[in-house]
């Protein structure tokens, strides 16, 4: 501002001085005409001086601006410091590209930037490790022409990238790869890639000890429960002393038996994929079998157990599998309620689901023990489950045969209250009977969607 007005008062002076002079000569009009136009030439010199400056600036960023006095000096080192202030802030940018670049490389995840085309915008060295992309050739280059398996194009269109895709590697057999892949800005997607040979090596071996370990038990338990059954059948022959351990002898090899069953069906659920012929389940059907399965344990503690179940619905999947888990569910719901209990089980379509939903108001459940549940082993009372005969298990079946049918398991629970487990199967497994040739069944009983 006060280089501004400096300049004003230097033209106010020159403009007086001119016009005294003009005013003695008697030329006041041609004077100030010379004053204006000297004025003009001495701003188009500085203009050009700037233009010039500016040119060779964008070529060199360190060059220093022409010197000048008043305000044109002025607007030179403005310009000068603004300069130097952006040079700075990108200095500072690059330096952190650098790092993050220096850094990404260093990893042994491979992290791949890709526009909202689906083409390749970015990668780290490890890209080019593990899926052979190159740069600059493969930059621009769509995806899924580079990953050329149905199953990556299919993970990389539905937009859920809630679970890991695990794949062999392009080109190279037992190399097992996980893609996984986040959205983020203008619909762009960052997709990170690791090499996890290893770590499925070893969860095979895993999943084969276990198997192996609960066969092999299978034989030695059974004889020793034969001979044990034999022994009890003939107490009167033995020392009385001998009655309760061998009972308690009897009851021991009967749940290791069980969990020797659990441990297998676990074992099957884990490496066997799911037939594609699958059974076309008539819910209600296999509910009433599960209700007359069960009957005496709810005979022998009184509880009354409802059931309200759509009789036109048809699911796709494992029969005897689908009967595992809602009986397991069933069980549970048996076992921990206290005599004298009402346990529901309802099976109906809303929105989104089909529920399968067993509810009880038994003991209920702590809600820190709610997303451990599923585990194996996992038990809320160690004491309780073992006096009940549970396995600890059994909610690990039931996750994974939910699992294998695009299922999930919806757990609520409320201490001295009751639980209630959902069994939320997606609708495209869904289809209704035809009911149509039933004349039993009027047309009123369809529902509207039919
Ligand atoms: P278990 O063989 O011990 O019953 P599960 O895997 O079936 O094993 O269940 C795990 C644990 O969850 C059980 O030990 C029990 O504490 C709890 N649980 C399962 N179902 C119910 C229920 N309906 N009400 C209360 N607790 C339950």
């Amino acid at each position: 501002m006060s280089s501004w007005r400096t300049e004003l008062n230097r033209c106010l002076i020159i403009l007086g001085i001119t016009g005294i002079f003009g005013l003695v000569i008697g030329e006041l009009l041609l004077v100030w005409l010379f004053a204006l136009a000297a004025f003009v030439v001495i701003s188009l010199y500085q203009l050009r001086r700037l233009n010039f400056w500016l040119l060779d600036a964008t070529a060199d960023n360190k060059l220093e601006p022409p010197e000048s006095f008043g305000l044109w000096g002025e607007i030179f080192d403005a310009i000068y410091r603004i300069q130097k202030q952006e040079r700075k802030a990108s200095q500072f940018l690059e330096q952190i590209i650098d790092k993050a670049q220096e850094s990404s490389a260093a990893l042994e995840m491979a992290f791949i930037m890709i526009n909202k085309q689906g083409n390749l915008d970015w990668w780290n060295s490890a890209g080019e490790k593990l899926l052979g992309i190159k740069y600059p050739e493969d930059r621009n280059q769509s995806v899924t022409n580079l990953i050329r398996d149905p199953r990556f194009t299919e993970y990389f269109h539905s937009e859920n990238y809630d679970k890991t895709l695990k794949l062999e590697a392009p080109g190279v057999s037992k190399k097992i790869i996980e893609y996984q892949i986040a959205l983020f800005g203008e619909h762009e997607r960052l997709m990170i890639v690791r090499d996890v040979t290893q770590l499925q090596r070893l969860e095979n071996m895993r999943k084969d000890f276990v198997g192996n370990v609960s066969h092999e038990l299978g034989t030695p338990i059974t004889v020793f429960k034969g001979y044990l059954e034999a022994i009890i059948d003939n107490m009167e022959e033995l020392d009385p002393k001998w009655e309760k351990p061998m009972l308690q002898m009897k009851q021991q090899a009967h749940r290791m038996e069980n969990i020797v069953r659990d441990l297998l069906m676990l074992t099957a659920l884990e490496t066997k994929t799911l037939p594609k012929q699958q059974d076309e389940i008539e819910i209600a059907k296999l509910i009433s079998e599960i209700e007359s399965d069960t009957q005496q344990m709810f005979l022998d503690k009184s509880h009354v157990f409802t059931i309200d179940s759509d009789e036109t619905v048809i699911i796709t999947g494992k029969r005897s599998e689908l009967y595992s888990a809602i009986s397991n569910l069933v069980v549970n719901a048996a076992k921990y309620t206290p005599a004298n209990g009402t346990i529901k089980l309802s099976a109906k379509r809303n929105e989104k689901f089909f529920d399968i939903a067993v509810e009880d108001n038994g003991i209920g459940i702590e809600a820190q023990h709610l997303p451990r549940l599923t585990e194996r082993f996992y038990r809320v009372d160690v004491s309780r489950s073992s006096e009940t005969g549970g396995t600890g298990l059994g909610l690990a079946i039931v996750k994974h045969i939910l699992m294998r049918h695009d299922a999930e398991l919806e757990i609520s629970s409320e201490v001295g209250k009751g639980s209630a487990f959902v069994c939320k199967i997606p609708l495209t497994r869904i289809t209704n009977k035809d009911l149509s040739n039933n004349p039993a069944i009027s047309e009123s009983m369809l529902e509207p969607n039919e």
